[in-house]
């Protein structure tokens, strides 16, 4: 009887161990849990003097390994798959690897290099040193950034001298209206804006005649953010620019935001916001998080649209005038 008592105590204790071994496994996980979403933040801002956005992507390794000793036709078929996995789209994924046909022999990174920067052309800012009213429509899908971006780039127009005006034409998101108005603030802008729900052409309207009747430089719209698949939204877009041009402002330019996170179907929404408003520019933001720089390439050959700024944080500081030959040498580290 008594060895049996030993060994029934004996399996209880092992029991009772594995019992709060797997309950503290489990607490550990539980607790990991909420923590995961982390891994889907932009990383913080890009340290200050840096190239301009986009983390190394170790392209330039996986050119030089598909390259191989010499470029034969398995070297280009592997080079085209680099290409299209680092999001630079087909087209200019075609356009680079027949350039680089062209080319012959040499560094195939150093080619690369310089045929990425022929394919992006130069750096080609906004220009918004022209006397009268510059109007600047800001357009996207929600989250990619339009806010935050209004807001830096109000920080730096304000910082050059210039009289900045925010229009608060997304009415429809709860909370954009303060987001745009803590911006206004901080940046020293003019904030024109209804209460929730009203008229996002009404907004605009009202945005152009206060800052015509102020003299301000520059007018900064923001409009409620859509899918780019849903068609009465890209119409009321449509209207909205229509509405400035009735009120007498001029729409100087009309900025894409595109989150650089969003590889391919940033171009499907890029076509379909062009095809509503003629979208002039884009601002690639949070490219403080990604590696991915090809996009860049997608937009400049797919779309023909130069990109204007790249966003590299979330501070008023982090917007950057868009570098051609910075972002290649970072694209290919
Ligand atoms: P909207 O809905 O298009 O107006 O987007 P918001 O301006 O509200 O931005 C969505 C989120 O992205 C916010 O948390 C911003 O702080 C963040 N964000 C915007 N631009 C950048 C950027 O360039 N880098 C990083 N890391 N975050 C950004």
């Amino acid at each position: 009887m008594a060895p049996l008592l030993v060994v029934a105590v004996a399996l209880v204790v092992v029991v009772v161990l594995l019992v709060v071994v797997f309950t503290r496994r489990g607490g550990r996980s539980s607790t990991a849990t909420p923590a995961a979403p982390r891994t889907t933040r932009a990383a913080p801002a890009a340290p200050s003097g840096s190239a301009g956005g986009f983390g190394p992507s170790g392209l330039g390794a996986r050119v030089r390994a598909a390259w191989g000793s010499s470029p034969n036709g398995d070297a280009w078929a592997g080079l085209e798959d680099v290409l299209l996995k680092a999001d630079v789209g087909p087209q200019a994924t075609a356009d680079l690897i027949a350039r680089l046909r062209a080319r012959g022999g040499g560094d195939p990174v150093d080619l690369l290099r310089e045929e990425i920067v022929a394919v992006l052309g130069p750096e080609r800012p906004v220009d918004l040193d022209a006397p009268g009213l510059d109007v600047i429509l800001v357009v996207g899908v929600n989250g990619s950034g339009k806010t935050t971006t209004i807001g830096k780039l109000a920080s730096s127009l304000v910082r050059d001298g210039k009289r900045v005006s925010l229009a608060a034409a997304d009415t429809f998101r709860a909370a954009a209206g303060e987001q745009l108005a803590v911006w206004a603030q901080r940046s020293g802008a003019q904030l024109v804006s209804q209460d929730r729900g009203a008229d996002p052409s009404a907004v605009a309207f009202d945005a152009v005649t206060s800052a015509t009747a102020r003299q301000v430089d520059v007018l900064l719209v923001d409009t409620a953010g859509r899918l780019h698949t849903k068609e009465p939204l890209m119409q009321e877009l449509a209207k909205v620019k229509r509405v400035i041009e009735k009120a007498g402002g001029v729409v100087t330019e009309t900025l894409l935001v595109l989150d650089a996170q969003t590889g391919q179907n940033g171009i499907a929404q890029a076509r379909a916001f062009t095809d509503a408003v003629d979208v002039t520019g884009v601002v690639l933001t949070k490219t403080d998080g990604s590696a991915r720089g090809g996009m860049v390439l997608a937009v400049r050959e797919e779309l023909d649209l130069p990109i204007r700024y790249v966003g590299v944080g979330e501070g008023p500081d982090d917007l950057r005038p868009f570098d051609p030959a910075a972002f290649a040498d970072r694209l290919l580290a």
